[in-house]
């Protein structure tokens, strides 16, 4: 039988009900993830007090996936928020060519949010100061920030929202990790390079793939950020490869990795400025969080792993 014929034969009952629990078990599961997104992000703007009341939040606006479900987010949030902010949307324009400017506008209208489109031709000055085949990732995004900050001060924004994800921190954990001889992350919120203002990241706690299938459920005017025709960051890609193959074949280790770096020990770390190595006295109290948590039992004896140390040190 043809193609066509195919095309215009009627639907039987049985595919009409297939396509009807097809599109139920979608709401249904589109529903779920609103509401995880929604629970996530306001639990990290609770846990780290990252909007107050009378707080007037700047939106950073890229036009990728992850600012336009932060923006949604947020303007749901606040309907909903005992307390009172103010939120007014920007995009900084880079004049990268084949920039679609009428998206973002068009989209932020059709919301009724006060925005600012911010023009600055930063694609010129990277273009210009960054050697051919290099990438050039990391100077617009120095560019941007800069600008950035000072339009949040000229906006009278007390808060600069990123749409920065849980991926993104562990991300950065380890390229720092690998590459940066540092154990540093991305804040969920901090003070500006500038001292002059308080950045936030409401997303904090929510996965990639989460907002990957959000921004297909409300169908984002999605702008990609490659039209400068840079060439991805090719160390920041091996660190998310390397999260997305742990996820699937290590279930709960980057649960375990997120969770880590919000329980950090300085004293079982090597860093002087944190904790006072020099001037560390025993105090007589014993502490149960000691050296011996995952210390292997060598002998397979179930006994407490410090005795067997203790032992060791005895002989
Ligand atoms: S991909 Fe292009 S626009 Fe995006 S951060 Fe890198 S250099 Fe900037």
């Amino acid at each position: 039988m043809s193609a066509v014929m195919l095309d215009t034969l009627p639907d039987t009952p049985a595919t009409t009900a297939d396509s009807v629990k097809k599109a139920q078990k979608l709401a249904f599961e589109n529903n779920k993830l609103e509401k995880r997104l929604f629970r996530l992000t306001g639990q990290a703007i609770g846990d780290y007090n990252m909007i107050e009341a009378g707080d007037r939040v700047m939106v950073c606006m890229s036009g990728g996936k992850d600012s336009y479900a932060m923006l949604d987010i947020l303007l749901k949030l606040r309907a909903r928020a005992p307390i009172d902010f103010d939120i007014i949307a920007v995009n900084l324009d880079q004049k990268q060519p084949g920039f679609p400017e009428h998206v973002l506008p068009d989209y932020l209208r059709s919301l009724g949010v006060p925005f600012h489109i911010e023009n600055q031709d930063t694609y010129s000055i990277v273009k210009r100061l960054v050697p051919e085949g290099k990438t050039t990732c990391s100077l617009c995004s120095r560019l941007r920030r800069g600008i950035l900050y000072r339009v949040a001060g000229e906006l009278g924004a007390t808060k600069i929202a990123l749409g920065h994800h849980r991926d993104d921190i562990i991300e950065t954990v380890f390229l720092n990790l690998f590459y940066g001889g540092k154990l540093k992350g991305m804040p969920p919120k901090l003070q500006s390079d500038d001292g002059k203002n308080v950045v936030i990241r409401p997303l904090a706690y929510v996965k990639e793939h989460d907002l990957e299938r959000y921004a297909q459920y409300k169908q984002f005017p999605i702008i990609p950020c490659t039209l400068c025709g840079s060439q991805p960051n090719l160390k920041r890609a091996e660190m998310k490869a390397l999260i997305r193959q742990w996820e699937k074949q290590h279930p709960g280790r980057i649960k375990s990795i997120f969770s880590a770096l919000g329980n950090v020990i300085p004293s079982h770390l090597m860093d002087a400025n944190i904790h006072d190595f020099k001037n560390l006295r025993a105090t007589g109290a014993p502490d149960p969080q000691g050296d011996i948590a995952f210390d292997e039992d060598p002998c397979g004896t179930g006994e407490d792993a410090s005795i067997i140390r203790i032992a060791q040190f005895d002989e």
